[in-house]
C-alpha cells in the first residue's frame, strides 16, 4: 500500500493523508507486509495492536476488516467493517470493501450499489482509489449487460489513473474489432444549448455541463433534472438526461428521458439514433418487462449421467444436434439443438435447413438449454424430457437478458447434408428476408408501444421509433446477416427516403422490385400497366402487408384477365375474393366469385379444383344463413369424396354455426365414423368435439 502523501485521507476526514492516517499507516504496513511473507498470525496481531491505540479511527477497522478477509476470517472481517462504517457512515472504503465482499460472493448487483456509493464518497483529489473504484463499476455494470455504463466507468478508471491493461481492455471490447454492435462502440456526447436559450437557461445548462465532464454523473443529472423543470419544451435537456442516467446504469430512467426526446425532436434521424440507444438498454439486466427480446432457460441437474450421454449420443446420431463442442479438460459440452418442428429425419441425403431449437450447454453435471424463442424451446425441453427425463432433475425456468445477437434467432437456420456456401447463404439471407417481411413487421413491440411495426410508421412519433428499431437491427445484424437489406424492409414500411428515391418505374425500362414495395408504393402501381406476372407479385406483397383492400384490387385485375394456358388454376385468387366478400359482408359477391370461379375452372382446369369450390359454396350458403341449400352442397361434396374428412368437419361446423343441431349430428357422426375407420386419432377426437356440441344443440 503505496499513498500520495498529499492525497485525501482514506480515513474520509477530508485532510491530506500526510497530516492525518500516514502514522497509523506505517503500522498498517507493517501488518500487511507480515501478510504478504506469510505470517498470518503476526499480521493480524499487529492489526489488534492498532485498533487498541486508535479505536476512534474507521480506516483502522476498514485496513483490519480487509486483512481478516484476506485471511478467510469472514465474519470478523464483516464485524470490523461495521464498526468502522459506524464510526464514520460516510467511509468511503468501507464500501468499496464491503462490495468486494459482495461481488466475490456473486452479488453483483448489491456490489454495484456499494461501490457506485463509494464513488460518490470519495474525494475527487483520491484519484487512484477511484480508479480502482470505477473499474469495479464497469466489470459490474458489463456483467449485468449494461455495456454503455460499463464503458462509461472504464474511461472515467483511465482518466484517473491509465494503465495499459485497461485501455487494452476498452479496445478489446469498444474498439473496431468488436462483435457488439455500433450502437454500443460508438461514443456520444452531451448536446449542446440551442442558440433560441435566454442567458439565464444558458448559466444553467453550462454549468450542468462542466458537471458532467469533470465533477460526478450523479451531479450531472440532477442538475439536468432541474432544468427540466425550467425548459420542459426543449429536446437537449431530455437527450442529456437520457445520456447521463445510460452512464450511470439508470437504464429504465434513461428510457423514459429518451422517450421524452424522442417526442420532442423534430429531426428524424436524430430521434432515431436516440431510439437506437434506448434499444441496447432494453437488454440490460433487470429490463426483460421492457425488452421485445428475453431469454428463456430450462436447467436440469444431470443425476444419471451414464443415461444422460447415451441420450446425447442416440440424439446427436439421430440429427437433432449441430455443431457440437466437447471440451474435456473443461468438462463441458457446447452445441445447438435443431428444432424438430422444420426437421425431416427420413429424407437423409437432401440438404435441409432446420431452425434453432435451443442452445445448449452441458457444465459439470448441469445442464441448461435456452432460447428466445419459447415456443421453439419448449419443444426441445419436451423432447428431453421424454427421452432422458429419469435422469434428470426436474426441470428449472429462468428468465433473463438476451444476447443483442438473438434479435435474429427465430430466423436462424443450420445447413444439414451440404456444404454449398453459396446455396447456405442464400437460404440465411432468404430466411432472415422472410422473418422481417412477414413475421416480425405485424408484432406488437415493446419498444413500439405495443404497435406493430407496419402500423407504427404512419404514427408522427412512433415513426421516428421505428426507424431506430430497425437501425438498431441493421447495425447490430451487419456482420451475421450481410446478405440482407435493410433498405428492402424500410421500404415495405414506408419510412425511408430511398422509397422516394425508388419510386416505381412502369415504363418497362427498370425491372420493378414489386415483392420490396411498401404499401403506399403499391397502392402507386397500376394494376394495366403491369404484365400478369407484376399483378400476381403485387397481389402477394400487398396481402404480407395485411393491405387486404389493395390485395382485392390485385386479384380482380388478374381475374379479369385472359385465360392463360400456362396458369390454368385461378383458385387462389377467387378463393381470396370469396373472403374478403365474406369478411365485408357481402355474401352476394361471395357467390357470384364461387360461380364465376368454378365456371373458369371447368373450361379452363378440366374442373380439378371443383371441390374446393363447392367447399367454399357451402360456406358461403351457411354464411347467408340458407340452411337448405349449404346441406345439399355439403352432402354431395361427401358423396362425391368419402374419405375426406376436411369436408366432414367444414359441413359439420356451418351446420352448428347456423344452429341446425340435428344436421351437425349428422355430418358430425358421419365423420366420426370415418375417423375410425381410417384409424385417425386427432380427427376422431376432433368429431367427438363435434358431435357433442351438435347433441348440445338438438338439446
Ligand atoms: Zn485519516
Amino acid at each position: 500500500m503505496v499513498f500520495d502523501p498529499y492525497a485525501p485521507c482514506p480515513c474520509g476526514s477530508g485532510k491530506k493523508f500526510k497530516w492525518c492516517c500516514q502514522p497509523i499507516h506505517v503500522q498498517i504496513g507493517r501488518a500487511f507486509e507480515q501478510d504478504a511473507e506469510g505470517q498470518h498470525e503476526a499480521a493480524l496481531r499487529i492489526m489488534e495492536e492498532v485498533a487498541l491505540q486508535h479505536p476512534g479511527n474507521p480506516e483502522v477497522w476498514g485496513r483490519q476488516a480487509q486483512l481478516l478477509y484476506e485471511n478467510d476470517q469472514v465474519d470478523a472481517a464483516e464485524a470490523a467493517l461495521q464498526k468502522s462504517l459506524d464510526i464514520n457512515p460516510n467511509y468511503p472504503f468501507g464500501y468499496l470493501l464491503r462490495g468486494i465482499f459482495r461481488k466475490t460472493e456473486g452479488e453483483l448487483a448489491g456490489a454495484l450499489l456499494l461501490f457506485r456509493k463509494a464513488a460518490e464518497l470519495y474525494d475527487p483529489e483520491a484519484k487512484d482509489p477511484l480508479a480502482n473504484v470505477y473499474a469495479l463499476i464497469g466489470e459490474c455494470e458489463l456483467h449485468l449487460r449494461r455495456p454503455l455504463a460499463a464503458r462509461a466507468a472504464f474511461q472515467t478508471s483511465s482518466r484517473l489513473h491509465p494503465t495499459e491493461e485497461l485501455n487494452k481492455a476498452l479496445t478489446e471490447l469498444f474498439g473496431d474489432k468488436s462483435a457488439l454492435p455500433a450502437a454500443v462502440r460508438r461514443s456520444y456526447t452531451l448536446m449542446p444549448l440551442p442558440a433560441s436559450a435566454t442567458p439565464g437557461e444558458r448559466t444553467a445548462w453550462e454549468r450542468a455541463l462542466s458537471t458532467a465532464t469533470t465533477g460526478k454523473l450523479t451531479d450531472a443529472a440532477k442538475a439536468f433534472q432541474q432544468l427540466a423543470t425550467e425548459m420542459p419544451q426543449e429536446p437537449a435537456v431530455w437527450y442529456n438526461m437520457g445520456l447521463i442516467r445510460t452512464w450511470l446504469g439508470e437504464n429504465a430512467a434513461a428510457i423514459e428521458a429518451f422517450d421524452r426526446y424522442v417526442s420532442l425532436e423534430a429531426d428524424e434521424e436524430k430521434a432515431a439514433a436516440a431510439w437506437n440507444i434506448a434499444e441496447v438498454l432494453r437488454f440490460g439486466q433487470g429490463m426483460e418487462d421492457q425488452s421485445d427480446y428475453v431469454e428463456r432457460s430450462v436447467l436440469f441437474q444431470i443425476r444419471d449421467p451414464q443415461r444422460f450421454f447415451d441420450f446425447l449420443n442416440l440424439w446427436q446420431r439421430e440429427g437433432f444436434l449441430y455443431g457440437v463442442r466437447f471440451d474435456q479438460q473443461q468438462g463441458t459440452i457446447a452445441g445447438i439443438a435443431l428444432d424438430r418442428s422444420g426437421l425431416i429425419t427420413a429424407g437423409a441425403g437432401a440438404p435441409q435447413f432446420p431452425k434453432l431449437g435451443a442452445y445448449l450447454l452441458v457444465i459439470g453435471d448441469m445442464l441448461r438449454i435456452s432460447n428466445v424463442n419459447s415456443d421453439a424451446l419448449d419443444r426441445v425441453r419436451q423432447d428431453i424430457q421424454e427421452r432422458a427425463g429419469p435422469s434428470l432433475s426436474e426441470a428449472q425456468l429462468k428468465r433473463g437478458p438476451a444476447n443483442f445477437n438473438d434479435v435474429v434467432a427465430e430466423a436462424l437456420v443450420f445447413p444439414i447434408g451440404t456444404t454449398d456456401e453459396a446455396l447456405v447463404r442464400e437460404k440465411i439471407r432468404e430466411q432472415v428476408q422472410l422473418y422481417f417481411e412477414e413475421k416480425w413487421i405485424h408484432r406488437p413491440l415493446r419498444s413500439l408501444n405495443q404497435i406493430p411495426p407496419i402500423d407504427a410508421a404512419g404514427h408522427p412519433v412512433l415513426r421516428k421509433k421505428l426507424r431506430g428499431v430497425v437501425k438498431f437491427l441493421r447495425e447490430t445484424l451487419e456482420n451475421i446477416v450481410e446478405a440482407y437489406d435493410f433498405d428492402r424492409l424500410l421500404r415495405k414500411l414506408g419510412i425511408t427516403e430511398a422509397a422516394q428515391a425508388v419510386s416505381p418505374s412502369v415504363d418497362g425500362e427498370k425491372p420493378l422490385a414489386i415483392d420490396g414495395m411498401g404499401a403506399a408504393e403499391l397502392a402507386e402501381l397500376e394494376p394495366k400497366a403491369l404484365s400478369d406476372e407484376q399483378l400476381d407479385q403485387a397481389y402477394r406483397a400487398a396481402q404480407k402487408l395485411d393491405a387486404h383492400e389493395l390485395a382485392g384490387r390485385f386479384a380482380k385485375a388478374i381475374v379479369a384477365r385472359p385465360p392463360r394456358a400456362d396458369r390454368p388454376d385461378r383458385f387462389p385468387w377467387y378463393s381470396y375474393l370469396v373472403q374478403r366478400s365474406l369478411f365485408e359482408g357481402d355474401t352476394d359477391a361471395a357467390m357470384q366469385y364461387v360461380d364465376e370461379g368454378e365456371k373458369a375452372d371447368c373450361e379452363q382446369n378440366e374442373g380439378r379444383r371443383r371441390n374446393d369450390y363447392e367447399l367454399r359454396r357451402g360456406q358461403v350458403c351457411s354464411k347467408r344463413g340458407d340452411a337448405e341449400g349449404a346441406r345439399d352442397v355439403f352432402e354431395r361434396l361427401i358423396e362425391r369424396s368419402p374419405s375426406e374428412l376436411r369436408y366432414r368437419g367444414t359441413a359439420a361446423e356451418a351446420m352448428l354455426s347456423m344452429k341446425q343441431g340435428a344436421s351437425a349430428l349428422h355430418f358430425a357422426e358421419g365423420g366420426l365414423a370415418k375417423a375410425r375407420e381410417q384409424n385417425d386419432r386427432d380427427s376422431e377426437q376432433y368429431f367427438m368435439e363435434l358431435v357433442a356440441a351438435a347433441r348440445k344443440q338438438t338439446g
